[in-house]
């Protein structure tokens, strides 16, 4: 049959029946809704984001004297944007067939500073809010406008040595609040979930951060972590599966790509559209990213996430319109996947719902898949990633090659100005993982 004359409740059910099966499917999101109106019902908006990125301007010298390696980008948590052409065309050879048309390009926060993963932006952020409150509070700082290295001082530091920060996390959410948090004084506790790789752990207990470990997923880390913290009130909570300071923090990149384009002459307009491409666990960062660019450049943003086969909670939310209230292991999906910092079964309690509108699509991809893409990179552009940051690069390979991504360049009007369009990978991780695990990870089928 025809996918044009299927209506829309049978097209649901074929989805639904795939994702259950864990094969790789595209879905384009019927929900999305033209930006203005999807930004007039949002209950944050682009001063949410501004405000964010002052709080991360007044923390820039204390970051650079914890962090020296932050100083290249003046204190700012940032990774440069970067051309991959000879990727581009290895996507494109007949092997994989890409077909991918533009500008390919990749956003390089496997090399964010302090943590070497996207969860540097939302995990610091929200570190950063949070001890600029108690610091104001109990007189550490005087004002907003006060000289923040006095966060370092001494004093500062026996009062955070006080106070505890809790996380769960499979893995880099952890080294993330863990470092950040060890490094201003606090006490942190690392609540990890089985997926967590021992060299995680290992590197946050070097940094003296506790690192409590469970046999069960992300979601019951995250819970026993709630349990623990909520008991003490001393204790402060990361809740990634709530959090809209970890959401703002993700989405202060897009003010910083946007510089980032201006300075290559980069247009994004009618003209030449822009593609995102992010993996999606608990959909914090993706969405949060998204969120930014919306607010941004409306329209002319395409954001597009990709999930692993066997977890592609965000995804399931959406088309079933239940979001945090059904998770893959409902529908007999494992959850489990080479890409730890995707194997999420539920997602976030807030972001799918909130993103619904402004998000263009999700694409789920296997693990096979992500290991020949972490080959493919090595060799063509001599970058190495992660597997979870490799599901990005599906995207864009998605993008050229699906019939309802075709569907959606044509109901978009996209089509003529494909050849001037502009396509963004994610890379979301990568510059800790050691080097003999990047041997294994080279080597590894699936
Ligand atoms: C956490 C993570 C993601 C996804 O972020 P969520 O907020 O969980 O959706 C993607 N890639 C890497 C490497 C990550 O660590």
């Amino acid at each position: 049959m025809e996918i044009d004359s299927l209506s829309s409740l049978e097209r649901r059910e074929i989805l639904l029946t795939d994702i259950r099966n864990a094969i790789e499917v595209e879905w384009a999101n019927p929900m999305k809704m033209n930006n203005d109106d999807a930004v007039l019902r949002s209950s944050l908006n682009l001063s949410d984001v501004d405000s964010a990125y002052a709080r991360m301007r007044r923390f820039a010298p204390l970051l650079q004297l914890l962090f020296p390696e932050t100083k290249a980008n003046a204190g700012m948590i940032d990774s440069e944007l970067i051309d991959v052409p000879k990727l581009k065309e290895a996507l494109n050879s007949i092997h994989i067939r890409g077909d991918i048309t533009g500008r390919l390009m990749m956003k390089m926060d496997s090399e964010l500073p302090v943590a070497g993963s996207v969860k540097a932006r939302g995990g610091i952020y929200e570190i950063l809010k949070h001890t600029e409150i108690l610091a104001v509070e109990n007189g550490i700082l005087d004002s907003y406008e006060d000289d923040y290295c006095k966060l370092a001082s001494p004093e500062a530091r026996k009062f955070f040595a006080t106070k505890k920060i809790q996380v769960g996390s499979t893995g880099n959410l952890g080294i993330s609040i863990g470092t950040i948090s060890a490094a201003l004084g606090y006490q942190a506790i690392v609540h990890m979930s089985a997926d967590a790789k021992e060299w995680k752990k290992e590197l946050l207990r070097s940094k003296g951060v506790e690192v409590v470990e469970y046999s069960g997923d992300y979601s019951e880390a995250v819970a026993k972590g709630r349990e623990e913290s909520d008991k003490d009130p001393d204790s402060y909570f990361v809740d990634d599966e709530n959090s809209q300071e970890l959401f703002l923090g993700y989405a202060v990149a897009a003010k910083m790509l946007k510089t980032q384009l201006i300075h290559k002459k980069i247009a994004v307009d009618k003209d030449h559209p822009l593609f995102v491409f992010i993996p999606c666990g608990v959909g914090g960062a993706p969405g949060g990213i998204t969120f930014g660019l919306k607010q941004i450049f409306g329209e002319h943003v395409h954001c597009f996430f990709v999930e692993p086969t066997q977890a592609p909670s965000m995804l399931l939310g959406m088309v079933t319109g239940l979001f945090n209230n059904i998770s893959v292991q409902d529908i007999g999906l494992s959850g489990q996947t080479h890409a730890d910092g995707l194997a999420v079964g539920r997602p976030s309690g807030f972001v799918g719902e909130f993103i619904l509108p402004f998000i263009s699509g999700i694409c789920t991809v296997k693990d096979k898949r992500l290991f020949n893409y972490l080959r493919i990179l090595k060799e063509t552009e001599d970058i190495f990633i992660e597997p979870s940051a490799c599901a990005a690069i599906y995207g864009a390979v998605c993008m050229g090659k699906s019939a309802v991504m075709d569907e959606y360049k044509y109901d978009n009007k996209l089509g003529k100005y494909m050849a001037n369009s502009t396509h963004i990978i994610w890379a979301t991780g990568g510059s800790l993982v050691p080097e003999e695990e990047r041997e294994k990870l080279l080597k590894q089928k699936g």
